[in-house]
């Protein structure tokens, strides 16, 4: 595991005359110090004590151990590491309040901070936005949260399972798929009766497609537009940054953990408000480049926002209000197929008739 360390030096009972350099690492509950000889000692952050040296480093004390560090960074890593007791320690050190946001939101348990640095691999996350660590967080994470979403938010309507429909969204997926920005990303989807003109997708890719979406759509370059929009969202993770922008990092960790018990609503409630305007923005734009690579003409989306738009007076769902609106969606997509002119589009080799005809039969 990568981790964050500094160069130091240590002294204990054997050797309280003569320190001996080490290199200090940040642990999940300890500072460890550790000699080139290997002699290693560590040092809890629970009851830990700061204080600067004459000669201006910074010493941690525990037990009669002590490791001190001179670098410059040593004491801001030591501030969000340890929980608010050490951050009020080098607060006092510096002869100022604690005004770091990230110690109050890494919260008074005390290992927690510390386990979110030894999870998620990110050691410099005391100076990252929440974007930053968005990127550090494993997409092991997305798929757990993907998961649980899937397993517990209500979606009205019954999984459909006839083969004409499911080998229709399956053709749309393995075509846009391979063209996807983030590898690891794979696609599994359901087809869930229910007339809303929707589709959407979770965190680690899971797809939901709703036969309203299919009904509506006169072309399955269409239904592929969308869909390609929904796998952007995957592969730009924004399920994540919305989950850690909205719940913290506490949030991640326990999902890491494998609890997810807590976050039900929070997750429910950030994939029901929509991911921001941003990031839809960001999702067409994706959407539409790997719609150009696979060859599905885009202007199949750009009319389904169109239409969209017509009906945006008849029921729509809540999630819509957050999109950006249809129109405007509608022209820029316009404008990215129109970058595209010289590729030959390749239409997708599904049946739209039999698609619809199976739907009429539900
Ligand atoms: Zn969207």
């Amino acid at each position: 595991m990568e981790s964050l360390s500094f160069p130091g030096r240590l002294r204990d009972r054997d050797h309280a005359e003569a320190p001996l350099d080490a290199t200090l690492t940040f642990e999940a509950e300890a500072l460890v110090a550790t000699t080139a000889s290997g002699h290693v000692q560590r040092i809890p952050w629970l009851g830990m004590r700061l204080r600067r040296s004459d000669a201006g480093a910074i010493e941690c004390s525990s037990g009669g151990i002590t490791a001190s560090s001179v670098d410059p960074d040593f004491l801001r890593a030591l501030e969000a590491a340890g929980g608010n007791d050490l951050a009020n320690q080098v607060a006092s050190l510096e002869g100022e309040s604690v005004a770091n946001p990230w110690v109050g939101r890494l919260g008074c348990t005390l290992a927690l901070g510390l386990l979110v640095l030894a999870l998620l691999k990110m050691p410099a996350c005391f100076t990252r936005t929440t974007e930053g660590i968005a990127e550090e967080i494993p997409y092991s994470v997305d798929e757990a949260i993907g998961e649980f979403a899937s397993d517990n938010m209500p979606v009205k309507g019954g999984v459909v399972s006839e083969d004409v429909l499911r080998e229709a969204v399956q053709t749309m997926i393995d075509r846009i798929s391979p063209h996807r920005s983030l590898e690891e990303a794979e696609f599994q989807f359901r087809i869930v009766e229910n007339e809303l003109v929707n589709a959407f997708a979770l965190p680690g890719g899971h797809v939901v497609v709703f036969t309203g979406l299919l009904e509506a759509a006169e072309t399955p370059e269409e239904v592929a537009g969308v869909i390609a929009h929904e796998l952007a969202h995957v592969t730009r993770r924004h399920g994540i940054r919305q989950v850690v922008k909205a719940a913290g990092l506490t949030a991640v960790i326990s999902v890491t953990l494998g609890d997810l018990s807590g976050l039900e609503s929070l997750v429910v409630e950030v994939l029901q408000n929509g991911y921001g305007r941003d990031a839809e923005t960001e999702a067409d734009e994706e959407g539409v480049r790997m719609l150009v690579e696979a060859r599905i003409d885009p202007r199949g989306m750009a009319r389904f926002f169109e239409r969209l738009a017509e009906e945006q007076e008849i029921d729509m769902p809540e999630w819509l209000s957050t999109h950006p609106d249809s129109l405007r969606r509608a022209t820029r997509v316009h404008e990215l197929a129109a970058a595209a002119c010289d590729v030959e589009w390749e239409p997708l080799d599904i049946d739209w008739d039999a698609v619809q005809a199976a739907l009429e039969e539900l």
